[in-house]
């Protein structure tokens, strides 16, 4: 179920059995010749929307800019600064805690996300803790990286082994192939294989990574490995959905 096409008396409904909401959140940026620019939100997106229907949860709608600073040497790459993206996050929070949810499940689909995001759930906490005793909202947050599964980790391992890199995946591109046939690009990779490494701004990263890829090799990337990666991925997340909100203690 998705939160935009519900209307407020059926949100009223939902939250008489149920406190948790899945949220996706993703990135606009570059994914290097035949990937996507919305790799990231796509990903987040439809795994969050498959989460939903499989436990029956709420899912918000996406945020589909993050924080991806260093693909903005690439065009059409989009960010938000990491204060902007805290800011993003603790307001989406304090939204819907204000209409009484309480567990919030963000699906992630950017690792440049990730230490954003961890901040951002550390703000929302500061202020649940220096709130005076017993004001503080009972809010918990989680962070789920879609990729981050065993059974999805393993099937990247069989299908692309060491070529599966780090940015603009085969996994991922093949999951935003499922997702949207119609969108489905090819483009001369060159070499196959992209080089590894680290990078710091925008210029550090085209100059290490001239055609945005990292250590990945998406001209492997079919609909039909999308369609299993799916499949899997949301097996396995709607199970960690379902027992965190039956109780588990946040990270
Ligand atoms: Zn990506």
């Amino acid at each position: 179920m998705q939160l935009h096409l519900q209307t407020w008396p059926e949100v009223e409904t939902y939250l008489k059995r149920s406190r948790g909401i899945v949220i996706p959140i993703g990135s606009t940026e570059q994914h290097g010749p035949n990937g996507l620019i919305g790799t990231d939100a796509i990903c987040a997106e439809v795994v969050a929307k498959g989460v939903g229907e499989a436990t029956d949860a709420l899912v918000a709608p996406t945020i589909a800019v993050g924080m991806a600073q260093h693909h903005m040497a690439f065009t059409g790459s989009m960010t938000l600064r990491p204060s902007t993206l805290i800011a993003v996050i603790r307001d989406t929070v304090a939204s819907l805690a204000r209409h009484g949810f309480e567990r919030f499940y963000f699906i992630n689909g950017h690792g440049g996300n990730i230490a954003t995001v961890t901040a951002a759930f550390s703000e929302i906490y500061a202020e649940a803790s220096m709130a005076p005793a017993g004001n503080a909202p009972k809010v918990q947050c989680r962070l789920k990286n879609w990729w981050q599964n065993p059974g999805v980790l393993k099937l990247s391992k069989e299908l692309y082994g060491d070529s599966e890199g780090s940015h603009a995946t085969p996994s991922e591109v093949s999951l935003t192939w499922f997702a949207h046939p119609e969108a489905i690009k090819q483009a001369k990779l060159d070499p196959p294989v992209a080089p590894r490494g680290g990078f710091t701004d925008a210029a550090d990263y085209r100059r290490n990574f001239p055609d945005g890829r990292i250590g990945s090799n998406p001209g492997l990337a079919t609909a039909e490995a999308g369609k299993r990666l799916y499949d899997l991925a949301v097996q396995e997340i709607a199970a960690e959905y379902q027992s965190w909100i039956a109780g588990a203690r946040p990270d």
